[in-house]
C-alpha cells in the first residue's frame, strides 16, 4: 500500500515537471516597473547556467537559494513576471483567465526567483 502511494506521488511529481520547459525563463531577478513586477533578463540567479539555461543545484535549489521558489498553480495563474512562453502559464493561465485578488498576488510575488 505504502509502495503504491510513493508511486502515485512520483508520477504525480513527474507529470508536474514535465510540464516545465526548462528555458530558465522565471530564474531571473525580479524587480518593480512601475506597480507591476517584471523579470530583469540581465540578473540571473547565481545558480542558473545562462548556456543552457540549466539550474546547477537543481536536486538542492531550495536549500541552496534561500530565494528559489517552489512553482505552484498559483504563480501559474497569477504572477505577472512569468513569461507567456512558460509551460505553467500555457497550461494552466490559458486554460483559466481568472485574475487574482491583490493581496494573494502580493503574496505569489514575494521573493526574487522561481523555480521550476
Ligand atoms: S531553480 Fe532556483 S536555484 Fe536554480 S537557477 Fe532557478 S532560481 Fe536559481
Ligand atoms: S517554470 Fe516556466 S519559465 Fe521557469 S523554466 Fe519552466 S517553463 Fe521556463
Amino acid at each position: 500500500m505504502i509502495a503504491r502511494i510513493r508511486l502515485a506521488i512520483e508520477e504525480r511529481r513527474a507529470r508536474w515537471e514535465a510540464i516545465c520547459l526548462k528555458c530558465g525563463r522565471c530564474c531571473y531577478e525580479k524587480e518593480y516597473r512601475g506597480r507591476s513586477i517584471v523579470t530583469n533578463y540581465r540578473k540571473p540567479s547565481p545558480h542558473l547556467d545562462t548556456i543552457d539555461n540549466s539550474c546547477r543545484v537543481y536536486d538542492a535549489r531550495f536549500e541552496t537559494c534561500d530565494r528559489c521558489r517552489k512553482m505552484t498553480i498559483a504563480h501559474a495563474l497569477f504572477v505577472s513576471w512569468l513569461p507567456d512562453s512558460c509551460g505553467y502559464v500555457r497550461h494552466y493561465r490559458h486554460l483559466g483567465r481568472a485574475r487574482a485578488p491583490r493581496r494573494s498576488a502580493a503574496r505569489l510575488n514575494s521573493g526574487t526567483h522561481s523555480p521550476r
